[in-house]
């Protein structure tokens, strides 16, 4: 029995009498095929009226009638609406359906008393509607005639399943055609060229922008193949051929080239050639290959004078002596090499990174200990005084071993604090050494390899400033003079002078202890400091070296031994001291005196 719960629902108010928007076409032939339908329905069962009503989506509509035309109404819908089921109905008389009685269609006109319908359904099952026949007398539709409904119901499902198909796949092939107008368009404005080949046929069709790459117009280039290869630059021939070939064999994804084609006129452009075959014979010969072109010239040029610029740079660094720098120290203090040259491995012996980078701490392992703190330090104080860093410092290197370094870098400061430097290390280790022999020659006596009187008197005031440090302390001057040294010289020559002077500087130098300093004042002059002694313990001294010049007289090649004798005044340093050269000139004073009291004497000031 056909169930009809729902007949007089006021949620039928809700639902369009309108077909969606997207099946427009079911108003075209499909409509009057379906109009047919219901007019052979109507004939061959002899009832007043047929009508077809479909369904979709959240729309229904009556597509198709004959006989009595049905307004559309909300409340008339609903009497096919809910008329809508699975199963074939059949209401012999609806004045007998309590349900029914009351419906304008049944108790107005057409005043429908016998109402048969026949679901139209999908081959998937979907329900697409209903075919319906309707008569003013009640009566019982015969078997041939209710089977004739359901027969007209299939033919009809299957022509609007047909016909929504046929709709839906336009409307895809609209789309899809729509989008591909709207993709060529945007490759053709963007200058990319477009090419189709057919591998079979030998030819090949180019897009008008493609063709607008090389300078020709539309008209001006044939399909043929064999043409468009003359147009590739000689030297790039075989690599293109090759490259197809490996996609045309499979070996591939896709074919992508970068090459050289010669213009309309003459010149040559580089471009970037992608494609893909698009269809193949079974047994994977290829048929179709479509792809792009774009002109890469002006992108080459750029990254060609890029590849040249890096080349110089690197080339620079490379060759330029020494390690060229960058190293950034950010706000918290942390700091890492940013860019190492290759002169890194000369300087410090290290391997940086491929990125040529290095972890600082490979390179503070390698400083002198006892210049590390310098080095950071002055990191530190150029940063925060953004002044350019400048350092001498030693390093210790596995091959080279001590070696001195000179680094020299300018400090700038980035937006976010950080601290970066740019900057070259050299090797100063020839200057350091020569250095020292400047500085000792500076301060060096020639002839008896003592400290001259400059260096002596650099020592003397740097004792006397530790006294003044720590009053505590001691030390004694002794001044000494060889005596009637103008009678050697006169005597024996200036040679024998002289080496009676290194001899005498040696024997003076073996009395020395480590924190004790000689110096020669000048002719046969002689100065002592005597670091942590008392007047007492400088006497000792000055008699033993007189012993000693006793007992070791000169002794020149070819000749007797020569007896020296030196006279010796002394003075105890006193933090009081204003200048160095108070001490200095009582323990002169005390030398006076032992001249004066016949020579080879030691004085006490
Ligand atoms: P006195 O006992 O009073 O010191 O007599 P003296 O002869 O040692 O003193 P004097 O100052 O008269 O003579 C110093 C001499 O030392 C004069 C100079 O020719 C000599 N003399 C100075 N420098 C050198 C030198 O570098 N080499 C040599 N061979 N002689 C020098
Ligand atoms: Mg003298
Ligand atoms: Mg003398």
């Amino acid at each position: 029995m056909p169930t009809f719960a729902k007949l007089d629902d006021a949620s039928d108010q809700d639902r369009s009498t309108e077909p969606p928007g997207n099946s427009t076409t079911l108003h075209t032939t499909a409509d009057r095929q379906l109009e047919r339908l219901t007019r052979t329905a109507q004939r061959l069962t002899g009832t007043d009226s047929s009508a077809i009503l479909l369904v979709e989506g959240d729309h229904q509509w009556i597509a198709a009638s004959a006989g009595h035309v049905f307004p559309d109404t909300p409340r008339t819908l609903s009497f096919f609406y809910h008329a809508l089921q699975r199963t074939p109905i059949l209401v012999e008389d609806t004045l007998a359906d309590p349900r029914m009685r009351h419906h304008p269609l049944v108790a107005q006109a057409p005043g429908i008393r016998m109402y048969a319908a026949s679901p139209l359904l999908a081959e998937d099952g979907t329900l697409l509607g209903a075919f319906y026949l309707f008569d003013h007398r009640p009566q019982a539709l015969c078997a041939m005639h209710r089977t004739c409904l359901d027969e007209l119901a299939g033919v009809t499902a299957s022509a609007v399943q047909q016909s929504r198909a046929l709709a839906s796949m336009t409307a895809r092939n609209t789309t899809l055609m729509e989008k591909e107008r709207r993709m060529l368009l945007a490759i053709e404005g963007s200058g990319t060229g477009i090419w189709d080949r057919n591998v079979a046929a030998d030819e090949i069709h180019y897009s008008r922008s493609w063709k607008a790459l090389l300078g020709y117009r539309e008209h001006e280039l044939t399909n043929r193949l064999m043409d468009s290869y003359l147009r590739v630059h000689p030297d790039d021939i075989d690599y293109v051929r090759a490259t197809i070939q490996a996609h045309f064999e499979q070996k591939t994804e896709s074919y992508e080239v970068e090459h050289r084609l010669r213009c309309k006129d003459g010149s040559y452009i580089w471009v970037s050639s992608r494609g893909k075959v698009v269809s193949r014979t079974p047994d994977g010969k290829p048929l179709r290959m479509v792809g792009t072109t774009q002109d890469i010239t002006a992108m080459r040029t750029i990254s060609e004078r890029l590849r040249q610029s890096a080349k110089l740079l690197s080339d620079l660094s490379s060759e330029v002596p020494g390690l060229m720098f960058q190293r950034q120290q950010r706000a918290d203090g942390t700091a890492h090499y940013s860019y190492v040259s290759a002169g890194i491995a000369d300087m410090y012996e290290l391997d940086p990174e491929e990125d040529n980078t290095i972890a600082p701490e490979a390179i503070h392992a390698r400083i002198h200990p006892d210049d590390l703190q310098t080095y950071l330090t002055s990191f530190e104080t150029s940063a925060t005084q953004q002044k350019p860093w400048q350092l001498e410092y030693r390093v210790m290197l596995p091959r080279q071993g001590l070696r001195w370094r000179y680094g020299h870098a300018r400090p700038q400061r980035l937006e976010d604090g950080t601290t970066v430097w740019h900057g070259l290390i050299t090797d100063a280790t020839e200057r350091k050494r020569i250095e020292t022999q400047w500085q000792a020659l500076a301060t060096t006596d020639s002839l008896t390899q003592l400290p001259n009187r400059h260096a002596f008197m650099t020592s003397l005031a740097a004792e006397l400033a530790r006294l003044q440090r720590d009053s505590t302390r001691m030390a004694a001057v002794l001044m000494l003079d060889l005596d009637y040294f103008k009678s050697i010289n006169d005597r024996w020559g200036h040679a024998t002078g002289d080496a009676a002077l290194r001899h005498f500087a040696s024997l003076l130098r073996r009395q020395l202890r480590q924190a004790d300093v000689a110096g020669r004042m000048g002719g046969e002059e002689f100065a002592v400091i005597l670091h942590g002694a008392d007047t007492a313990a400088a006497a000792a001294f000055a008699r033993r070296l007189q012993e000693s010049l006793e007992t070791t007289p000169l002794q020149p090649e070819g000749q007797g031994p020569i007896a020296l004798t030196v006279s010796i005044g002394i003075a105890a340093m006193y933090a009081s001291d204003g200048t160095p050269e108070l001490a200095l000139s009582r323990s002169d004073q005390a030398l006076y005196r032992a001249k004066a009291a016949g020579r080879n004497c030691i004085e006490i000031g």
